[in-house]
C-alpha cells in the first residue's frame, strides 16, 4: 500500500515536473533582437515601372541648355555669421557637435574642420543602414581630414554629419557609430527607414506626400512634412548654420544629381558640375527615374541653399578616391567663391 502511494506521488511529481519545464522554456524564450523587431511596412505598387532606370545624364558642362531654370536665393534670407556652439571636443582637429536625437533617441553628429567664415556640410546615412557604404565614406573623409587639415581652405568649416538616421543604421550594424563591416547584416532593406518606419528622404517639405515612392515600392513620407525628429533636427540645424552647400551621399546609382523645387537650382547644377567633373561620376540635371516627394536636397534650394546628391556607385564600396577628388573640388569652389579675385 505504500509502495503503490509512493509510485503514485512519484509518478505526479514526474509529470508536475515536465509541465513546469514546458511552461518554464515558453516563457524564458529569449525577445527578437532590436534588429528584428521593426517590420518593414512597404507595399508593392502596381503596375510596377520598368525594372531598369533610364538615366540620362548631362554629359558635359557644354551640353547644359542654356534655358536651365535658374531660382535665385530670397534676398530675405537671413545670413547669420555665428557658428552654433560646440558642445564637444573629441579628436584633435575636429569639434565634434550633436544636431539632435533620432526617434528612438540615438544622436546624430557633425565633425567639423577648422573655423571659417563659410560652411560646406557634406551628409552620410540618411537611408541608414542600406546605404551604410555612405557611413563608411563619412568616416573615411572624417579621417583624411584629420590627418590633413591643410587642404581645407582658411575660408571655410567643412562639416561631415556621417549618420543622419542612426536608428536605421543600428539595425543593420548594430552601431549608430563607427562599425566593423563584418558587423553589417545581409538584409540591409529595413535599415533605410527610421525607427518610425518612416523613410527620412521622403519627409521633407517640397512637394510632401504621405505615401513616397521607392523605385516600384510606396514607401511612408510620415504623417506630415517633418514628422521625424531626425529631419526636424537638421533642418533647424542647418537654417542657424546657412552653409554654402549641403551635399548628400546616397547609393547606389552611380552619379551626382543637382536638386530643385520643382525645377533645378542653378547653383545646384554648378556644384554637381564641380563635383562629378572631379569626381568622375555622370552628371544629372535632376533624378528622374520616378517621382520623389520629400526630398532633403529639393527643400534646402527652395531655402536658397544649394544642394546635391552624390549617388554611390554600389552599396557596398565608398568610392572613396572618386569622392575625396569632389570633396577637395568642392571645398576649391567655394573658397574661391569666398574670396574676390582669387
Ligand atoms: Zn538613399
Amino acid at each position: 500500500m505504500t509502495r503503490q502511494l509512493h509510485s503514485r506521488l512519484f509518478l505526479f511529481l514526474v509529470l508536475g515536473g515536465l509541465f513546469f519545464l514546458l511552461m518554464g522554456c515558453r516563457t524564458a524564450e529569449p525577445p527578437l533582437p532590436t534588429r528584428m523587431a521593426t517590420a518593414v511596412s512597404v507595399q508593392t505598387f502596381t503596375p510596377r515601372p520598368t525594372a531598369t532606370f533610364t538615366l540620362t545624364p548631362t554629359v558635359t558642362p557644354t551640353a547644359v541648355p542654356s534655358s536651365t531654370p535658374v531660382i535665385q536665393r530670397p534676398s530675405a534670407t537671413p545670413r547669420p555669421t555665428d557658428t552654433p556652439p560646440a558642445t564637444a571636443t573629441t579628436a584633435a582637429n575636429a569639434i565634434t557637435q550633436t544636431v539632435g536625437l533620432s526617434s528612438q533617441a540615438r544622436p546624430i553628429v557633425d565633425y567639423q574642420f577648422k573655423n571659417g567664415p563659410r560652411h560646406v556640410v557634406f551628409v552620410g546615412g540618411m537611408h541608414g543602414g542600406y546605404e551604410w557604404n555612405t557611413i563608411s565614406l563619412a568616416y573615411e573623409a572624417i579621417d583624411y581630414f584629420q590627418a590633413n587639415l591643410d587642404q581645407i581652405p582658411d575660408s571655410l568649416t567643412l562639416h561631415i554629419i556621417p549618420s543622419a538616421n542612426p536608428d536605421g543604421q543600428f539595425l543593420v550594424t548594430g552601431s549608430d557609430g563607427r562599425f566593423a563591416l563584418t558587423a553589417v547584416i545581409s538584409d540591409t532593406v529595413a535599415g533605410r527607414f527610421n525607427g518610425n518606419n518612416v523613410d527620412l528622404n521622403r519627409n521633407w517639405d517640397c512637394n510632401w506626400q504621405a505615401n513616397g515612392l521607392w523605385r516600384d515600392q510606396w514607401v511612408s513620407g510620415g504623417e506630415r512634412p517633418f514628422s521625424e525628429p531626425e529631419n526636424v533636427a537638421l533642418r533647424d540645424y542647418l537654417l542657424a548654420l546657412q552653409p554654402e552647400a549641403v551635399i548628400f551621399w546616397h547609393s547606389a546609382l552611380n552619379g551626382v544629381f543637382a536638386a530643385g523645387c520643382p525645377q533645378t537650382y542653378q547653383p545646384a547644377y554648378d556644384l554637381a558640375e564641380v563635383y562629378g567633373l572631379a569626381g568622375g561620376y555622370p552628371i544629372y540635371e535632376a533624378f528622374t527615374s520616378y517621382p520623389v516627394t520629400g526630398d532633403a536636397s529639393d527643400w534646402l534650394v527652395a531655402q536658397g541653399i544649394t544642394s546635391m546628391t552624390v549617388e554611390l556607385t554600389t552599396h557596398s564600396a565608398t568610392d572613396w578616391r572618386q569622392n575625396l577628388a569632389g570633396m577637395l573640388a568642392t571645398l576649391a569652389y567655394y573658397d574661391r567663391a569666398a574670396i574676390p579675385g582669387k
